[in-house]
């Protein structure tokens, strides 16, 4: 059954570009209002566009990985429109480089930002979810986390801690009504993977069975399929032409 989202209030970290974005405005497209979180700057553009889709847009700045920024977004969003129907956990960065010459901040800050930035947004989410006895967690992981890469220890083992986050997560909420899930996009064309040479992005469309990288929306296609629906919960969809299959 289609869950409706007509109405309902979407919460979605990191939106102001790539990924974020697309989903925010997939969201919006379905009736959804939208708090849009972003860190450091969002295109006016961007909450006028989603206004014209008929629905509320509000921005709230800050920082995911500080608890009571995040704290604030789910703050704004019941203030601003009653409710916290739906959370997506996007905001994300990469430090890339070899295991030996890690550092320690880039270290910390990947899983500062990816995987304490998702349990913050769960944490202040899942209490007034609970007291609605309804809601969804829509987790943005990555395959990374599921098969690790070289070049990215930090990035994949934040990306594995949001599945663990994630199945743990709908194991505890399940009784309330609420379903928590992650999806885990391959190689999508965003800012994120535009810093990559031109023999990467070879290399990697290699490994994609669709020999082709994902958009965005291919991404936020898969968030608004898990959204409307209510009997699927911890589980990882995969959005990555067939790079990983299990
Ligand atoms: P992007 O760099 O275009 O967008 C990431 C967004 O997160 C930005 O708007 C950034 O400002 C925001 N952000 C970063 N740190 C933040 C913080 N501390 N607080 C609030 N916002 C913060 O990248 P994208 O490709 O759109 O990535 C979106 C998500 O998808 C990320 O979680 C990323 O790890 C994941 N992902 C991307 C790909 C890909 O191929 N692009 C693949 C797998 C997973």
């Amino acid at each position: 059954m289609i869950f409706e989202l007509k109405g309902k209030t979407a919460v979605i970290t990191g939106a102001a570009k790539g990924i974020g974005r697309a989903i925010a405005i997939a969201l919006a497209k379905k009736g959804c209002n939208i708090v849009l979180n972003y860190r450091s700057a969002v295109k006016d553009e961007l909450v006028k566009e989603i206004e014209d889709l008929g629905v509320k847009c509000v921005a709230v700045k800050a920082d995911v990985s500080n608890f009571e920024e995040a704290e604030n977004i789910i703050k704004t969003a019941k203030a601003e429109t009653g409710s916290v129907d739906i959370l997506v956990n996007n905001a994300g960065i990469t430090r890339d480089g070899l295991l030996m010459r890690m550092s320690e901040k880039d270290f910390d800050d990947v899983i500062n930002t990816n995987l304490k930035g998702a349990f913050n947004m769960v944490r202040h989410a899942s209490s007034v979810m609970l007291k609605q006895k309804s809601g969804t967690i829509i987790n943005i992981s990555s395959v990374v986390g599921l098969i690790g890469n070289a070049g990215q220890a930090n990035y994949a083992s934040s990306k594995a801690g949001v599945i663990g986050l994630t199945k743990s997560a709908a194991r505890e909420l399940a009784s309330r009504g609420i379903t928590v899930n992650a999806v885990a996009p391959g190689f999508i064309t965003t800012d994120m993977t535009d810093v990559l040479t031109e023999e990467q992005h070879k290399r990697m469309l290699e490994n994609i069975p669709l020999k082709k990288a994902g958009s965005p929306e291919d991404v936020a296609e898969a968030v608004v399929f898990l959204a409307e629906n209510r009997y699927i919960t911890g589980q990882v969809l995969n959005v990555d032409g067939g790079m990983v299959m299990s």
